[in-house]
């Protein structure tokens, strides 16, 4: 069976994945990926600089980065992007379709780029984390507020639950938990964020703040953690009511 020529849909499908984190988002696209390879489709995979805690240059399922195998086998290469415009010079005249990993983390500029794609019909899957820590839509500097505007353009989302560590129920947040002191054995102590810590968002010094939270620094303990939790364990500390 050869290849199907230039058969391309005049309007590229806009799908979003989205969820707290450990809730599968990756996977899901890459199955996705996976699935449009399958159909001799041309795929470019995309994720921001800023991700860089579990590979530099591939999308690994995180389940599978925890488990230490960096096999190149379960990743697909990713171009890795710190800007929307990246992303814009290096799509290919024939792909088909644009694939972007945590796409919450590359600044508004990206919204423009997602709809252009589309008209010149090119498929888009996006993977967002859809709140922050406070379970707020999780904000995007640039022409767009948060990642609500991407759903609100989508032809197709998929909200995606992770498990509570706590209770087991399907959690739809991610706990913010940071470090509050270390006990006498040299174990670390962590607390629930306040509200009012800053929320890791591109073009800001935070940029370095999460660099610095997922750096290998084995001997040091991480000022902030994330879990995921259900609405009812999920805690901000110093909440307005
Ligand atoms: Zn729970």
């Amino acid at each position: 069976m050869s290849a199907p020529e230039h058969n391309k849909p005049s309007v590229g499908k806009i799908t979003v994945i989205h969820g707290p984190m450990f809730s599968g988002k990756t996977e899901e696209l890459l199955r996705r990926v996976r699935r449009a390879k399958i159909a001799r489709r041309k795929v470019q995979l995309f994720k921001p600089a800023i991700d860089n805690r579990y590979h530099a240059t591939q999308v690994l399922p995180h389940f599978l980065a925890h488990a230490g195998d960096e096999s190149m086998q379960v990743g697909e290469a990713a171009h890795v992007v710190s800007h929307p415009r990246e992303i814009a010079a290096l799509l290919k005249a024939e792909t088909d379709v644009a694939a972007i990993e945590e796409a919450q983390f590359l600044d508004g500029s990206l919204f423009e780029l997602v709809r252009r794609f589309s008209r010149q019909g090119v498929d888009v899957i996006l993977s967002l984390l859809d709140q922050d820590y406070r379970r707020l839509p999780f904000p995007i500097a640039g022409s767009v507020s948060n990642v609500g505007d991407y759903l609100a353009i989508a032809h197709e989302s998929l909200k995606l639950a992770a498990i509570c560590v706590v209770c087991g129920q399907d959690a739809h947040h991610s706990q913010k938990l940071t470090l509050s002191s270390i006990d006498r054995e040299g174990k670390p102590i962590y607390k629930p964020a306040s509200f009012f810590t800053e929320v890791v968002t591109v073009g800001t010094s935070q940029e370095l703040t999460q660099n610095k939270l997922f750096a290998d620094k084995p001997l040091d303990f991480p000022e902030s953690i994330y879990e995921a939790r259900c609405r009812f364990c999920h805690v901000v500390a110093d909440e307005p009511q």
